[in-house]
């Protein structure tokens, strides 16, 4: 567990994000994994999540508030969250001022048309070069296509870990572009599912937020979360990882 948070990146979101820039304009490729306590502990039980964790061409970035708090308790502290969500929106703004290529991947059908929508008005630059909804039968074929179309941009919304082993399995054929797997995000920013209000991320209760709006999440938090805490607790006392 501890040799994969401290893989994560330490700095801030805007120095991210002026790395995912330098990499667009120089054409250089980065798979972005979005870090939670459900993945840290999904390796646990999954060989390819652990592949993910420990690849060296994946840029881990710490989502989620107690995946910050436990790097500062074990003494690898990273400065802040950086969300898949805000990530997305950056990349679009990016896409927009820069006319870059993207290709959207994930979520139902009706969700993703709406969100296409909102970017062609939204952001009229980004040169979408096509979105696929993530129920189709072959997503293999999808991403074989993604990768010979080279978008500058891939977003993949399939939750996790689907869209990072997706990613992964095609990522060394792509010679370019930034890849990253986006989870809900389309069904948040196409407006058809509420982010948690302001006042729940800056107090950093967005997961409870979500509990609320979708309780059969809980057992979800509760296998991934509060086993993770208690797994930190143990590495804290010095407890072999
Ligand atoms: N999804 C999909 N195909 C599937 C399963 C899920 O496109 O076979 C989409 C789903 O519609 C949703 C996203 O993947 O848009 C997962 O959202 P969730 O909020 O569960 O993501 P996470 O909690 O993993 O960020």
């Amino acid at each position: 567990m501890k040799k994969y948070i401290n893989r994560l990146y330490k700095k801030d979101f805007n120095s991210y994000c002026n790395m995912i820039k330098n990499d667009l304009k120089n054409d250089k490729k980065r798979f972005i994994v979005t870090v939670n306590p459900e993945t840290l502990m999904m390796s646990k039980k999954d060989e390819e999540v652990r592949r993910l964790l420990t690849n060296r061409a994946v840029s881990l970035v710490p989502d989620g508030i107690i995946v910050v708090k436990t790097s500062k308790w074990l003494k690898m502290p990273v400065k802040e969250r950086i969300t898949g969500i805000e990530l997305m929106q950056e990349l679009l703004n990016i896409a927009n001022v820069n006319s870059y290529s993207m290709y959207l991947f994930g979520a139902k059908k009706d969700i993703l048309s709406t969100l296409v929508k909102r970017i062609k008005e939204e952001y009229p630059h980004i040169n979408l070069l096509g979105a696929t909804d993530g129920y189709v039968k072959n997503k293999d074929a999808i991403m074989k296509k993604i990768i010979k179309l080279k978008p500058d941009i891939c977003l993949v919304a399939l939750g996790i870990p689907e869209q990072e082993k997706l990613i992964l399995k095609y990522y060394d054929k792509a010679e370019k572009g930034i890849f990253m797997g986006v989870g809900g995000s389309f069904d948040v920013l196409s407006g058809c599912k509420k982010r948690a209000p302001r006042i729940f991320i800056k107090l950093n209760l967005e997961w409870l937020y979500r509990i609320i709006k979708e309780p059969k999440r809980l057992k979800r938090f509760y296998k991934s979360n509060i086993k993770y805490l208690k797994k930190i607790n143990e590495l804290k006392k010095g407890k072999k990882d």
